[in-house]
């Protein structure tokens, strides 16, 4: 008799996917391997389901799950977030496993590296260029356009992405980013920032599955408040996009060609893309699914969900349906209105109550900071609707949203 499948997770420290990928696991009757930088995070499961990786030392990791291989073997490997996609390719390599190559996860990572690849591959992308961190900013100031959006090359969830308008702004992004770079990796070398021209329009965000190299749109999803600047907070997701279908199949085609250009082929994909005039531009494309808690929107087929989805392309199982559900889904990311301590949260049960609302999570705890972007990255908690449109599903994500009250001390 054949045992059940064994898949190794590799949960960054920090992320909000666990709970759904644990899930997902449980219900596909699959054996999970979690792996993590710090040892304590699973304390309850047996010593056969637990490996502690330093996810940077790609080798080591790698070796330590041959190692692991050798006596329970693993049929696939699975990264949460963006952070462990490239130790999954180096791990999936070793064990000879379908996934990823290595330059592509590792170019979907670095912005500037991704900037490039799709450039030479003339998907359309905003102009860019690299300034050192060691330059003088009122230099480089003075050599770019404005609108501009500046960035750090690896982080997520828009952290540390400032839009400047002027030469002023421009110095004053470069230092608040340096400072968020110092305290998240440390006096560094030689490390830069990437500057943007600013790509005014609508934004969407398209869920995607590679299978053997081709891309299947899982959802797109509109972003209806305007993210203009100067800091990128995301909010509201809705989909389906209500955008004419003539652009959601550009999208679509761009986002394929920006896969092909940096070679990922297989799992989950997110890419963020701005529409305007001049058609869609590709901001980003992870090899990663839906960040926070938002899959919680997307349902397919007999109501699997995407994780579900995801662990069974990872093992090679027959996928039934990639086709969501007919309702018109969305999600707020509760946004940080001001830094400081959560004291509490009111009216979450009102808001719970607003028709269409599935449910309201709060994820941060009294007594926590709160920090808002661009040095935070998490969300007050998340907003859930479903209904027959997309208007109804945005309309009453606002109306609960207006129902809760934050007192921030
Ligand atoms: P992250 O990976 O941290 O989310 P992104 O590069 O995707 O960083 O940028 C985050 C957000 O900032 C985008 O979703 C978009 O709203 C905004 N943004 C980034 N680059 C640009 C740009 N060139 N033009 C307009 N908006 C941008």
């Amino acid at each position: 008799m054949s045992s059940a499948s064994r898949l190794l997770l590799l949960l960054p420290t920090t992320t909000y996917r666990t709970e759904a990928f644990v899930e997902a696991a449980g219900k596909l009757g699959v054996e999970l391997v979690c792996a993590s930088e710090r040892p304590s995070t699973f304390e309850a499961l047996s010593p056969d389901s637990l490996l502690t990786l330093d996810f940077a030392d790609l080798q080591a990791s790698a070796a330590t799950v041959a190692d692991f291989a050798r006596r329970l073997p693993i049929d696939a490997v699975v990264p949460v977030d963006d952070q462990t996609t490239v130790v999954a390719a180096v791990i999936s390599q070793q064990l000879g496993l379908k996934a990823n190559s290595l330059p592509s996860v590792s170019t979907a990572r670095d912005k500037h590296a991704m900037r490039r690849c799709l450039a030479e591959a003339r998907v359309p992308v905003p102009r860019f260029r690299l300034v050192n961190l060691a330059d003088d900013p009122a230099v480089s100031a003075r050599q770019v356009e404005y609108p501009c959006v500046l960035k750090p090359l690896s982080l997520s969830a828009s952290r540390g992405v400032i839009r400047a308008n002027d030469a002023r702004e421009f110095v004053a992004a470069f230092h608040r980013i340096a400072a968020i770079l110092e305290v998240e990796e440390g006096p560094l070398p030689d490390r830069s920032l990437l500057v943007e021209e600013f790509i005014p329009g609508a934004e969407v965000a398209l869920e995607g599955l590679l299978i053997g190299g081709s891309l299947h749109v899982l959802a797109l999803f509109d972003k209806p408040d305007p993210l203009d600047g100067p800091f990128f907070e995301e909010t509201i997701y809705v989909t389906p996009s209500r955008l004419p279908e003539v652009v959601q199949a550009r999208i679509a085609a761009i986002t394929r060609d920006a896969c092909s250009a940096l070679g990922l082929t297989e799992g989950p994909i997110h890419a963020e893309l701005r529409v305007n005039a001049r058609g869609p531009f590709v901001l980003e494309v992870a090899a990663r699914s839906i960040g926070g808690l938002c899959s919680r929107t997307l349902t397919f087929g007999t109501g699997l969900s995407l994780e579900e989805l995801i662990l069974c392309h990872a093992l090679g199982r027959p996928l039934q349906s990639l086709e969501r559900e007919r309702r018109a889904a969305g999600v707020m990311m509760i946004p940080i209105p001001r830094a400081g301590r959560l004291a509490a949260v009111h009216g979450t049960d009102d808001a719970a109550a607003i028709e269409h609302v599935d449910e309201v999570t709060i994820t941060m705890h009294p007594g926590q900071e709160v920090i808002p972007l661009p040095e935070g990255w998490q969300y007050l908690g998340f907003i859930f609707a479903r209904a027959n449109t997309p208007e109804r599903v945005e309309g009453a994500l606002r109306d609960a949203h207006g129902r809760l009250a934050f007192s921030i001390s």
